[in-house]
């Protein structure tokens, strides 16, 4: 009788080994499951930046000094696109690659029909006085002050040579400033990251290039309005100056501005992505904590309930 004890007592220490060394088997494996997944989830969408040059065909933008405004942002625009085609994961889409005339909307809804995740439109600012000079960069809000209102209100104005702006715009009059309150309500959603995408433009200025920093400002420009992304418009100098004009108008000139906002558009991205990977890291780990609880919890249950059976 005692011999039998003894070898039942055996066969239950045996069997209570098997199953912690299936349990540690299990945990093991279950905890390699969901790293294995996190680690294959890599977002495969390139990086859509839609480049807007201001103006185009019957719209020569500003004729400070002479220089015509249209010229002068689609070179700068094709020079920026080309170095960011060279770039991994950016694709490229332009509003128009030649002098050809785009309604206000129809630039927007490029962006939108290529779910872009950046909008960019260039131009050059003009001003009654020809000492004004720098570069600036503005997101779309409320005017700060009358010099705002005036930037947006002749960027706005080309609405008029298009054929049916009252339709398209829903009755929206650039020279009224209280008409421009309804426009900020859609950008609000990526107010902050087109103050960001901005900032990054406005410090590549003033960095790379030394240009006086008139700073990152909110206007009322009806371009940005209709985009559904984070969109920034870009002066990059007044043509009224004759040194910057004349500095803006040369090829030098152009390719130190669009090597400058290039440089500024890939910073951004990167920020964005790390600002994601953080989110997800975040996000994923706390999943991944709860999922493993309820694992380790499950097996505990179930060795429990294994060695009552047994004893
Ligand atoms: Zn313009």
């Amino acid at each position: 009788m005692r011999q039998n004890f003894s070898a039942y007592s055996f066969r239950l220490k045996k069997n209570k080994n098997y199953i912690n060394i299936l349990f540690v088997s299990i945990l093991f494996f279950l905890l390699l499951l969901p790293i294995k997944n996190f680690s294959q989830s890599k977002n495969s969408k390139p990086f859509v930046v839609v480049l807007d040059a201001g103006h185009g065909g019957h719209d020569s933008g500003n004729r400070g000094n002479g220089y015509f405004e249209k010229k002068i942002a689609l070179n700068i625009v094709l020079k920026i696109g080309k170095k960011l085609e060279k770039t991994p994961d950016i694709k490229v889409i332009y509003t128009r690659k030649k002098d050809v005339f785009v309604d206000l909307i129809q630039r927007a809804n490029i962006a939108n029909k290529a779910d872009a995740d950046l909008f960019i439109s260039v131009h050059c600012d003009a001003f009654t006085s020809p000492k004004a000079f720098g570069a600036g960069t503005f997101v779309l809000g409320l005017h700060a002050n009358e010099r705002n209102f005036k930037i947006a209100q002749k960027e706005n104005a080309v609405i008029f040579l298009e054929d049916d702006y009252e339709q398209n715009y829903d009755g929206f009059n650039p020279n009224d400033p209280e008409s421009v309150i309804s426009l900020i309500l859609m950008q609000e959603t990526y107010l902050d990251q087109s103050i960001e995408a901005a900032s990054s433009i406005q410090k590549s200025f003033v960095s790379n290039l030394k240009r006086k920093d008139r700073t990152v400002k909110q206007a009322g420009f009806v371009v940005l309005k209709y985009t559904y992304m984070p969109s920034v418009l870009v002066e990059t100098g007044f043509l009224t100056n004759s040194s910057e004009g004349s500095y803006l108008n040369s090829s030098k000139g152009q390719s130190n501005m669009s090597d400058a906002i290039a440089k500024a558009i890939i910073n951004y991205k990167s920020q964005r992505e790390s600002s994601m990977q953080n989110q997800i890291s975040y996000s994923d780990s706390t999943k991944l904590n709860i999922k493993l609880k309820k694992q380790v919890s499950l097996l505990f249950k179930i060795q429990i309930s294994a060695s009552k059976k047994i004893s």
